[in-house]
């Protein structure tokens, strides 16, 4: 078993969480409280602030102030901005274990994954956005038109920091995805308000910490703890938020779009999946293909917004292929995340197992074959066995809705066009994957896929410099990369006429 850090023990000591405002914890307005609760065996690890609209008016004041012209976030040089931010990175790695224990209590995840996503993930993140602190640029530009007059112009474009930008994550990757925004705003100049989700709010409370030991000044990185009906709200409808950066559930990203348009406040929406993994006749390599898909899916226990959860194979190799990947499925072991040897843990929370379950049901239910697994795991904790559908039926509840689990459904297709008219057929477009040899086909894939990220011959992973984000219903904008930080930039033209 492994060993709570001595940071952590001390943190989970104090059982009850308030919000993180202007540089230190403060109380809620309310007494209302979230428990956390460990899915593995469904204990209360803490407890934290449901916050109010007050509360997030004091976070939103704190990161204004902070935002103010001449305070000391604005007047600092990029150089000092990128070398606090660099030195978060560092903090994150010097503490990852504590953060990826935290993250594994209270989301679930297996130790491992916790590990490299979220700690190594963030600190990367980190990392790499201290760098672009000091590559924030505009263009000169020759105008079209004649000055007035015969005059000579100088015509330029710079790029201001947003303002204050809320933050709102989901509980999958909580470290990770805060920091794909966290890193990005602050390094463009912005102050921060994050509201971590319900289900895994105490890693974001560590990161506020280790975010003012690395110097960032008070009022720049703030968390408000709550839930979505109320302190998700208030965030979104308050009027000096400049730019609402939300990941989740595409149900979510509506009603945070809607109220946002309210005050025209920006947003950008990384939403739901249902991405498609096409399996050719001629993959490169028929094991690697089929752990290649397996991961896809099932780490994380699915839920991945990026997981490939319809594979759909050429019919030539179908029975070989579902064969092959239903092998790894099988030997996969299920237990609780600090099991070194575990290949899937619980899901996050007794709701969303019951969720899964049901969309398990509905697969049944409309006529696909259930091929392995199926079944929630009667212990304490929140688990589920991965399983795997096949069905000729396009149109099944289980292939066109998120499930958001460790469900996979393989689906056979006669060739190029019909794959493509397949995988096409959704409301989403987040991720694809391909797997083939042939590259001239791999190509013409990755013109036609209605698909913000597409990866062939491996499972999507992603990386500081690669932007993520989904056509269609999976989102609007893009995250990580230069137009990661450039999400948090205003645009001003400038013309000097002489
Ligand atoms: P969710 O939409 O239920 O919640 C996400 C966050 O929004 C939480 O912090 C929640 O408290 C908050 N929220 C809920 N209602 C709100 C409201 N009315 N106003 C403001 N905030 C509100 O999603 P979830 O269950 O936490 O996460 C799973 C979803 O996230 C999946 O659909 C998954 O695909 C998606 N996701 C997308 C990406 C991506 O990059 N596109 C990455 C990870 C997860």
């Amino acid at each position: 078993m492994v060993e709570l850090t001595d940071k952590l023990t001390k943190f989970l000591a104090k059982k009850n969480h308030n919000h993180f405002i202007n540089g230190i914890y403060q109380p809620s307005i309310g007494d209302d409280q979230i428990a956390v609760i460990n899915p593995a065996n469904e204990e209360i690890i803490g407890k934290v602030a449901l916050g109010q609209k007050e509360d997030v008016d004091r976070a939103v004041a704190a990161a204004k102030k902070a935002f103010q012209y001449n305070s000391l976030w604005r007047r600092m040089s990029p150089d000092d901005r990128g070398k606090i931010l660099y030195s978060l990175a560092e903090l994150i790695t010097d503490h990852s274990e504590t953060i990826a224990q935290m993250v594994t209590l209270e989301n679930g995840k297996l130790l491992k994954d916790s590990r490299s996503s979220d700690a190594g993930g963030a600190a990367n993140t980190f990392r790499y956005y201290a760098g672009w602190t000091t590559k924030i640029e505009g263009e000169t530009l020759d105008l079209s038109q004649p000055q007035k007059g015969g005059k000579q112009n100088f015509a330029f474009t710079r790029r201001e920091p947003i303002g204050v930008v809320a933050a709102i994550v989901p509980w999958n990757f909580p470290v990770s995805i805060a920091a794909w925004k966290v890193a990005p705003a602050l390094a463009a100049g912005c102050t921060v308000v994050l509201k971590p989700s319900e289900e895994t709010p105490l890693s974001a409370l560590l990161l506020a910490e280790l975010a003012m030991e690395a110097g960032m000044p008070e009022g720049v990185f703030n968390v408000v703890t709550g839930d979505g009906r109320t302190t998700g709200a208030a965030l979104t409808a308050h009027p000096d938020i400049k730019k609402v950066t939300f990941t989740g559930s595409t149900y979510t990203g509506k009603i945070i779009g809607k109220t946002a348009m309210e005050n025209v406040t920006g947003v950008s929406l990384e939403l739901g999946g249902k991405s498609p993994a096409i399996v050719f006749d001629d993959p490169v390599d028929f094991g690697a293909t089929a752990n290649g898909v397996a991961a896809g899916i099932f780490r994380n226990q699915g839920q991945v917004c990026v997981a490939g959860s319809r594979v759909y194979i050429q019919k030539k190799v179908f029975d070989k292929v579902l064969t092959d990947i239903t092998h790894v499925a099988e030997k996969m072991k299920i237990s609780h995340g600090f099991d070194g040897t575990a290949d899937l843990g619980p899901l996050v929370s007794k709701g969303h197992l019951a969720k899964v379950c049901s969309y398990i049901e509905t697969g049944k239910r409309e006529g696909a074959s259930l091929v392995s697994g199926g079944q929630s795991i009667k212990n304490k904790g929140y688990y589920l066995q991965p399983t795997i559908f096949s069905s000729p039926d396009n149109q099944q509840t289980i292939i066109q809705e998120e499930i958001f689990g460790p469900v996979l459904t393989a689906i056979p297709f006669d060739d190029m066009e019909d794959a493509l008219q397949k995988a096409n057929d959704s409301k989403m477009g987040l991720a694809a994957t391909v797997w083939t040899k042939n590259i001239s086909k791999a190509m013409a894939m990755i013109n036609r896929l209605e698909a913000g990220v597409v990866y062939v011959n491996s499972p999507v992973r992603s990386d500081p410099n690669l932007p993520l984000g989904g056509y269609k219903q999976s989102g609007i904008g893009r995250e990580l990369g230069k137009v990661g930080v450039y999400n948090y930039t205003t645009l001003k033209s400038v013309n000097i006429v002489f």
